[in-house]
């Protein structure tokens, strides 16, 4: 089903109740911060990311840690304070979901993600697949193209067909990266696939100050949209901070994209 050959035109796919639309042509811009942490942190990011550009809305209620003792999300309060940002901006929420068990809790999430740590989560991708909701799947730690592409595949073949698909890095021999940005994956999963296909440079550098040149490489090679973790406070933020814009470097950004945006 996400086979290109069978499927010529790119999918489109709308978003939300304000019909969002990302894929064919529509560059969408995903920002917020790595975690809901409060009412105030989620609506400040919220409206600065949205005077800047972003088109939706992120933040992590319910985080897959390496550690244990590490701050776990807010989990269905950050969903709630996620959806209070909804009310305040119009923009729609994207948020990650690990446990099928949570799926009535994100009845009011617009974009549903599955994170790297869960690609192959089958029995999760099965349910998600009986929803009509669109589903963000990022790329796993040490996935190839394949393995992604039959990921995206069991969601589709239980009838949503509303999947895109987020280039997040990949693990190499590399370490002064987070990961390594598999950026060719853009052009080759526009041959392979119809689905839209977004890159996340934050998760993918795991360095802020390498977030705008590969938002901009991005761009230029044809992704469909951006996913950039934006904080209010980077320094104190509980997840993610050194990869984190403040919103003003995210203005930054912004700005630069669209001016690439204007000659590819
Ligand atoms: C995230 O987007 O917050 C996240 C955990 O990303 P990934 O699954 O790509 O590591
Ligand atoms: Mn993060």
């Amino acid at each position: 089903k996400a086979n290109r050959k069978f499927h010529p035109e790119d999918s489109v796919i709308e978003v939300g109740e304000s019909k969002v639309k990302i894929g064919g042509g529509n560059f969408a811009v995903i920002a917020g911060p790595c975690s809901v942490e409060s009412e105030e942190q989620i609506i400040e990011v919220a409206q600065k990311v949205k005077a800047a550009g972003a088109t939706l809305l992120r933040g992590g209620a319910f985080k897959p840690r390496t550690s244990p003792y590490d701050f776990q999300g807010m989990r269905a309060e950050g969903i709630e304070l996620l959806l209070e940002a909804k009310k305040e901006t119009g923009l729609p929420i994207v948020t990650e979901i690990m446990n099928a068990n949570h799926i009535p809790l994100f009845e009011e999430v617009d974009l549903i993600q599955v994170g790297a740590r869960n690609m192959q989560n089958f029995e999760l991708l099965k349910e998600l697949g009986k929803l009509q909701k669109p589903i963000l799947l990022k790329r796993g730690l040490a996935n190839t193209m394949k393995e992604w592409l039959m990921s995206a595949e069991y969601i589709m073949a239980g009838g949503n067909e509303n999947v895109i698909l987020c280039e997040r890095g990949i693990r190499t021999f590399e370490t002064y990266t987070r990961n390594t940005l598999d950026l060719s994956a853009v052009p080759m999963l526009h041959e392979l696939t119809h689905l839209p296909v977004i890159v996340d440079p934050s998760h993918a550098t795991g360095m802020a100050r390498l977030v705008e040149p590969m938002a901009c490489a991005a761009v230029g090679c044809q992704a469909d949209g951006l996913m950039i973790e934006v904080h209010n406070n980077p320094a104190k933020a509980l997840c993610d901070g050194p990869q984190s814009l403040t919103p003003e470097q995210f203005a930054k950004v912004m700005g630069k994209v669209r001016k690439i945006k204007e000659v590819v």
